[in-house]
């Protein structure tokens, strides 16, 4: 990254495109909200994302994306967004054209783009850095089929990029409401690839349990209903941190999907955001390339203050404690149709970015199941 650096340092990089704003799954999708398009703008709004340290994420071509998915799927991708629609055949075949997975008018170029993006950010971290794609973090995606929302995997892309810039040992931590199901089907039996996820207990897509060890590189961590910032910040210290130092990664690939906060409609998770940026900030003294991806994240307002703020940590920013009104303007432009809580937003998703803190006593299965998991870093490390 040797042209984006300032008083000659490296900074931050921040991945981004245009095609995300307007882009809908669906009037009655959850993806029918903005996302990245928001954290663009606030971040912008407060002065936080000079042009030096954006960069407009390319699309990736098929040949590049062939590296994982099957040259078949990625076709009917381009011909349903061409048609408009998916015959019976390739919609059985490829999981498209579905209630989950819709054909919209993006529907090959928005996931090329991010994939594009996770490829790119590979690349840039073939010197050490910090990236930021927050459009990236589609973990259901599988070889041949979409899969919860998902296209393609971009995660999976950016660690097959790591790899090619001859980064062998690869860290990756997903602490989205769901299981990181289409990453740990691709790296489940590497053991350079540490693959830690937490994610709510009972939820779809129902795999990553607690004793799924894979190679002996998975770490899973189910979680219970009403998981707070008290227990998030002991998986931090007890799981997190230990696993991914202990591993001596050569980089770091954060999957932050924002549904884990407490206001999301996808999960029955309470963090407040400021869980979200503790392991953003948490994580970085660990390595000199990390990754940082977005993910799931449902609610408008959630989603853009939460992602902001990880922008925000990356860069060492402080965050006000009352937004600007260039910053609060982008958040009360944001509407969120066929949602109750869409019609009474509360003041503070207009003008803060930082939520209360959610805290109680620590959950005992929390506990146990962390203290099962450290032990068997105990015997690994
Ligand atoms: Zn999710």
């Amino acid at each position: 990254m040797a042209d984006r650096r300032i008083a000659d340092r490296p900074v931050p990089v921040f991945i981004g495109s245009e095609i995300y704003r307007g882009s809908s799954y669906g009037a009655w999708h959850p993806l029918r909200v903005p996302r990245v398009s928001t954290v663009m703008d606030l971040s912008r709004a407060l002065g936080w994302l000079p042009p030096v340290q954006y960069i407009t994420s390319p699309r990736a071509k098929p040949a590049a994306l062939s590296i994982w998915h099957d040259p078949a799927y990625i076709a009917a991708l381009q011909q349903a967004e061409a048609e408009g629609g998916v015959s019976d055949d390739l919609r059985i075949r490829h999981n498209i054209g579905t209630h989950a997975n819709p054909i919209f008018a993006e529907v090959f170029r928005r996931p090329a783009t991010s994939a594009g993006g996770a490829l790119l950010a590979g690349e840039l971290l073939a010197r050490p850095g910090v990236v930021y794609a927050p459009a990236g973090g589609t973990h259901h995606g599988m070889p041949d089929h979409a899969n919860g929302f998902c296209y393609f995997n971009d995660p999976v892309l950016a660690i097959l990029s790591l790899r090619r810039q001859g980064l062998r040992r690869i860290a990756y931590v997903d602490i989205d409401a769901h299981h990181c199901d289409g990453v740990d089907h691709a790296f489940r039996n590497d053991p350079e690839v540490l693959l830690l996820s937490t994610h709510e207990e009972n939820r779809w897509p129902r795999t990553g349990a607690l004793e799924d060890a894979g190679a002996g590189n998975v770490f899973n961590l189910p979680l219970p209903k009403g998981l707070h910032d008290g227990d998030m910040a002991l998986i931090l210290d007890r799981l997190i941190l230990p696993a991914v130092s202990g591993f001596r990664p050569d980089a770091i690939v954060l999957q932050c999907g924002a549904d884990a906060v407490a206001e999301d409609p996808q999960s029955r998770l309470m963090l407040s955001n400021r869980a979200l940026w503790s392991v953003v900030a948490g994580l970085r003294p660990l390595t000199d390339r990390y990754l940082v991806l977005g993910g799931g994240g449902y609610n408008p307002w959630s989603v853009g203050r939460a992602w902001t703020g990880v922008w925000a940590t990356l860069n060492g920013q402080d965050i006000p404690e009352r937004l600007p009104p260039e910053a609060e303007a982008v958040l009360r432009g944001l509407v969120w149709h066929g949602n109750r809580r869409g019609r009474t937003p509360p003041d503070h998703w207009f003008t803060t970015l930082r939520d209360a803190p959610h805290h109680g006593p620590i959950d005992d299965r929390v506990r146990a199941r962390v203290d099962l998991l450290a032990a068997r870093l105990r015997v690994m490390f």
